[in-house]
């Protein structure tokens, strides 16, 4: 979830970072990390097939770093979705009749999206091209659905229980949809709103700190991977990234189809009009970053009504992510796939469940994304191991899926706009 409507007045620096400007530092540490993420990533690709190469069986324990930054990001999810929640509802303003439909088309986005990216792993298969075995978790737990699932497991037990156990999003979503709407009738206190926002940037800040260290960890699994197994497991990935693409042009081909439809802007004009958010959202890999620009392309070249546009892009912005919710449920497909295991129709719908929750959970900034899997991965009894294999190509699909948000939240603008263009607009 992003940071909502006055992003715009918030400070990013210019790889995206949520807060103030760190001061310049100097030293080798700061030039390297003033170096871009997907370059250090790059680097660190390099490093470890090198180092892969040359260890060959020894390189297994290289495997730790890159299972430490996992645990990490999965820490940090609960408590950045509750943060980011509370964030929303205290900071937006949602209007009746069109929020009902705004909702509808959110949810309606992100089941397509899930459904395409479903279709095209179960059709294309891109785990089964190479075999590959990480850690000792080499079997998905199976687990069905019950009604015990569904419901009590999901309701929160104690108020702080859900903040430290990953399986339980959804309990997470109904403490911080509970404390926001409390919250919110106190929302003209301004210590109130200082004190959310704090919480916010503070934990973004700490997700930052992680993310520095991704490099690090894509080192370690590409040289354990390369110097245990070789080069074979890659192929797979690559097969992966063809697949995430062709899944992410089909979404692009349903918001264009629903757009010719069902608003007065033609496909052509609103794809010609919103390049430079699109541009934007793929340089930076951050739907939060690009939300302004998005607001004024809108606006300004695809002349939608500014209401449509600010309920699209600003206030449905922060729940709409189809491309992050495609991307997690391919993963956790690709990773059964690898695994040689077929999920249950049960697992399935888990899997849809969870990457609704967890896009809808995902922070507009780089690599927001993977803090989240790891709820899906654990919700369906994924081994989390194999979330490093996907640092290797995160760096550009994180780029890919943050497009399609980005063209996600048009989708819905376009759609709120309806059929008919507005006098102003015409004048
Ligand atoms: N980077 C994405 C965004 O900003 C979130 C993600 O990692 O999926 O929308």
């Amino acid at each position: 979830m992003s940071s909502s409507q006055d992003a715009g007045t918030q400070e990013f620096d210019a790889r995206g970072n949520v807060g103030r400007p760190e001061p310049p530092a100097s030293g080798l540490l700061a030039r390297w990390n003033a170096i871009p993420l997907y370059l250090r990533i790059l680097a660190a690709m390099l490093l470890g097939i090198a180092v892969g190469a040359a260890l060959g069986e020894h390189a297994d324990v290289l495997e730790i770093p890159s299972r430490v930054i996992l645990q990490l990001l999965g820490a940090l999810a609960p408590p950045l979705i509750l943060v980011a929640v509370v964030h929303v509802l205290l900071t937006t303003d949602i209007k009746g009749r069109m929020a009902a439909k705004m909702a509808f088309l959110l949810v309606l986005n992100t089941l397509v999206a899930i459904f395409i990216g479903l279709t095209v792993a179960n059709v294309i298969k891109p785990g089964t091209w190479s075999e590959l075995t990480l850690g000792d978790a080499q079997t998905v737990e199976k687990k069905t659905l019950t009604p015990d699932d569904i419901v009590l497991k999901n309701i929160p037990r104690s108020l702080l229980g859900p903040l430290g156990d990953q399986q339980n999003i959804i309990g997470v979503i109904i403490i911080a949809l509970a404390l926001g709407l409390a919250l919110r009738r106190q929302r003209d206190k301004p210590m109130v709103r200082e004190l959310v926002e704090i919480a916010y940037n503070a934990l973004i800040t700490v997700l930052h700190w992680v993310i520095a260290l991704v490099p690090l960890g894509v080192f370690a699994i590409v040289a354990s991977v390369v110097g245990v197994q070789g080069f074979g497991p890659f192929k797979a990935m690559g097969v992966f990234v063809l697949a995430v693409l062709v899944a992410l042009l089909l979404q692009t081909t349903w918001y264009m189809v629903r757009i010719r439809f069902g608003s007065w802007a033609r496909p052509l004009h609103v794809l010609k009009g919103m390049r430079d958010a699109l541009l934007m959202a793929f340089s930076t890999s951050s739907s939060t970053v690009s939300m302004p620009v998005t607001y004024a392309c809108l606006t300004e070249k695809v002349g939608l009504r500014e209401e449509s546009a600010s309920m699209g892009a600003l206030v449905g912005a922060n729940f709409n992510n189809d491309g992050t919710a495609l991307y997690e449920a391919m993963s956790a497909l690709f990773v059964a796939q690898l695994l040689g295991q077929n999920l249950t129709l049960s697992q399935q719908l888990l899997v849809v469940v969870t990457s609704v929750v967890a896009s809808v959970g995902a922070a507009g900034i780089p690599e927001a994304g993977l803090v989240t899997m790891t709820l899906v991965f654990t919700a369906v009894g994924l081994p989390t191991e194999y979330i490093a294999l996907l640092l290797t190509v995160d760096w550009f699909l994180d780029r890919c899926r943050t497009t399609i948000n980005v063209l996600g939240d048009v989708n819905v603008s376009c759609l709120l706009d309806g059929k008919r263009k507005s006098i102003i607009q015409q004048a």
